[in-house]
């Protein structure tokens, strides 16, 4: 039997000359008060399981990687109706562009890039009286953590700093493809990019991605076990910005990253990893973020 939690040790060793490398993200200001040269791994084994190395209490935001779970969450209350408003092909360009979404008349190419998260926020906003608390409560569950909260002042940096994210939202408002307050829902999405976790939360939380759709934590069945497959194809093909093609090479998993330095990686029916470590490279991913799921998925024999 494979001995994980001595994978993820090694690993954290192979990857600790990484973590200095990159640039942390500063269009957010509260995020780049972070440091380089940290690293964390976790994953859960689809039988429960949990394996950790590294800087393992460490908090971060799970900034983008909040948009696997407000999608799943549109997807339980929309179901395949959600792809009128967006659509599930890689987009090729930056996670914020406005150009694209000129061009393709306001319904960005998928839920993964920043529009199509925001119209994902929108659709969300809808269905939800209080969307804020609904998504936090999400992860709270499926992370086994109750005491998961926001972070407050990296919620109101980027707010404060939402020039384009707020530029994509008017736009699709422009095209008809937005039926809420644009303030009020951008404030929702900040408010889901800003929830804080640690490595061995944010790999429970996703821990339905690899059990057929069931959450580990809370036992609920979050999506069927065939939207679960269709939405790690929708991360394998665009969770990795525009940088997707590059991470399915190197490490063949779905996987979502965010400019917090985290990543999340689905081994449907084995695990469900979670890496973090604030160095960025161009595309805005975690440079010993995608090395360790690497060398994981080498040692794995996946
Ligand atoms: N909150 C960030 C933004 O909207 C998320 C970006 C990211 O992690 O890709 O700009």
């Amino acid at each position: 039997m494979l001995d994980y939690q001595t994978l993820l040790e090694k690993t954290c060793q192979h990857v600790e000359p990484l973590s200095h490398q990159g640039e942390v993200a500063t269009y957010i200001p509260a995020l780049a008060e972070q440091k380089k040269g940290q690293f964390a791994i976790a994953l859960q084994t689809t039988d429960g399981k949990v394996y950790s190395a590294g800087e393992v209490s460490n908090k971060f935001t799970v900034q983008s990687v909040s948009k696997a779970l407000t999608l799943t969450m549109a997807l339980q209350r929309y179901g395949d109706d959600l792809w009128q408003r967006v659509g599930k092909e890689p987009s090729g360009t930056a996670f914020n562009s406005l150009t694209q979404l000129e061009f393709e008349q306001g319904k960005p190419r998928n839920p993964f890039i920043n529009a199509g998260a925001i119209v994902t926020a929108d659709a969300l906003y809808s269905r939800l009286s209080a969307p804020i608390h609904a998504v936090l409560e999400k992860f709270r569950a499926q992370s086994g953590n109750s005491n998961v909260v926001i972070n407050r002042t990296v919620a109101n940096s980027e707010y404060q700093h939402r020039y384009r994210n707020a530029a994509m939202a008017y736009l699709m408002k422009s095209f008809g493809n937005f039926d809420n307050d644009v303030e009020k829902v951008l404030w929702s999405y900040f408010n889901y990019c800003a929830i804080e976790v640690n490595v061995v939360e944010l790999a429970k939380t996703f821990s339905y991605l690899s059990n057929k759709g069931v959450c580990l934590q809370s036992g609920e069945q979050v999506l069927s076990a065939k939207q679960t497959k269709q939405l790690n194809s929708l991360l394998f093909t665009s969770g990795l910005y525009d940088a997707a093609g590059d991470f399915a090479y190197r490490v063949g998993m779905p996987g979502k990253s965010g400019v917090s330095g985290t990543i999340i990686a689905v081994l449907p029916g084995q695990f469900t990893a979670a890496v973090w470590s604030p160095g960025l490279d161009s595309y805005g991913n975690s440079v010993a973020g995608i090395a360790a799921l690497e060398y994981l998925a080498e040692h794995i024999n996946h």
